[in-house]
């Protein structure tokens, strides 16, 4: 996927999309989920957007992500990652100021080994399994890692500042299920003597739609960007901030070419199944070949003129999500498939 397609990314629209978030969630915080290079939109940009209009958390399972998020944010931030790794992993990411989320016992004891190795405690967020099954502490566990999270704490190794978990967001049924469990769990954590100050549950669809799952904090990644839910409502105030555009380079009879491709992946899924978005209207994305790609020509068309594959509702063009439905996925994957030789343009 090279050539003169570009991921234009509007900055201004992400900043109204986090004042929206911020806005409806308060009184609770709000982390902005950066994992994946925000999503593919560019950690440091979309950090230092963020805290312009006032994030103060930020979020991302790969340390990679996160370290570059706090690198952005600095001190004044509070930046939290929650994959399960190797000590000298945590290490680092204790040196660089950042929480971690804790969701097996052995690796609380690898986090507490960092912690004493950096001569600092380290900011525990212990997660509760809470029926996803991914990542965290298995109910019938949780009061042994308590007590021993209670222990590491009076050792000096640890502080547990938060208590966490994952939804499935598949049903409300389920996950009223999952926050009985989470209730209990945070019970259980200030019997064995922690004291968590924040509790954080959930992201984009539960914490958007119902006011109890909100607690102290929410993890919000998607409706930050504008992705919203497979099959889901628009949202007031949300719109996309990425937009996919590419050049045509050629007319022939009937047809456009423009300068995107694919060899596989989303893109090629949708040759034949999506339309795009064209100075005319809408138009047919005909055909896929790795460098470039063939749709319905208008009368007119010339090469030069800016063809949009996804973008905002408020440009009139498709979303994402709107063309992820059309192969039946999510609104994220042609993001965090895009070629990283398409270069992002900050508008
Ligand atoms: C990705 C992720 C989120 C954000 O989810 P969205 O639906 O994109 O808001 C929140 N929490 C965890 C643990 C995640 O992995």
């Amino acid at each position: 996927m090279i050539g003169g397609a570009q991921l234009r990314i509007d900055l201004g629209r992400f900043q109204r999309n986090v004042r929206a978030v911020r806005e409806r969630m308060a009184p609770a915080d709000v982390l902005v989920v950066v994992k994946d290079d925000a999503y593919g939109h560019g950690v440091e940009q979309i950090v230092r957007a963020a805290c312009e209009v006032g994030a103060e958390w930020f979020g991302a399972i790969d340390p990679a992500s996160a370290v570059r998020a706090k690198a952005a944010a600095g001190d004044d931030a509070r930046v939290f990652s929650w994959l399960t790794t190797t000590q000298a992993a945590a290490g680092e990411l204790l040196r660089a100021g950042i929480e971690l989320g804790v969701g097996d016992i052995g690796y609380l004891e690898r986090v507490a080994a960092a912690a004493r190795a950096t001569g600092a405690p380290a900011c525990v967020h212990l997660k509760i399994d809470t029926g996803l099954h991914r990542n965290g502490i298995r109910p019938e566990a949780w009061s042994e890692a308590c007590a021993r999270a209670s222990e590491l704490e009076h050792a000096g190794d640890i502080t547990v500042v938060g208590i966490w978990s994952h939804i499935a967001e598949a049903s409300d049924a389920s996950d009223d299920a999952s926050r009985a469990v989470f209730d209990d769990a945070v019970a259980a954590a200030r019997s064995a003597g922690l004291d968590p100050q924040i509790r954080h549950l959930a992201a984009s669809a539960a914490a958007w739609h119902r006011a109890e799952f909100r607690y102290d904090l929410v993890r919000i990644g998607a409706f930050c960007y504008g992705v919203r839910s497979q099959d889901g409502p628009e949202l007031e105030g949300i719109d996309a901030v990425a937009a996919l555009v590419a050049p045509v380079t050629e007319v022939g009879s009937g047809t456009a070419t423009i300068d995107v491709g694919s060899a596989d992946g989303v893109f090629s899924s949708w040759a034949g199944r999506i339309e795009v978005s064209t100075p005319a209207g809408r138009r047919r994305l005909l055909d896929v070949a790795p460098f470039s790609s063939r749709i319905e020509a208008w009368p007119g068309a010339a090469p030069g003129d800016e063809v949009t594959i996804f973008g905002a509702r408020a440009d009139g063009a498709p979303t994402s999500t709107d063309q992820a439905e059309l192969i039946d996925t999510v609104g994220e994957e042609p993001l965090l498939r895009l070629s990283p030789l398409i270069p992002r343009v900050y508008v």
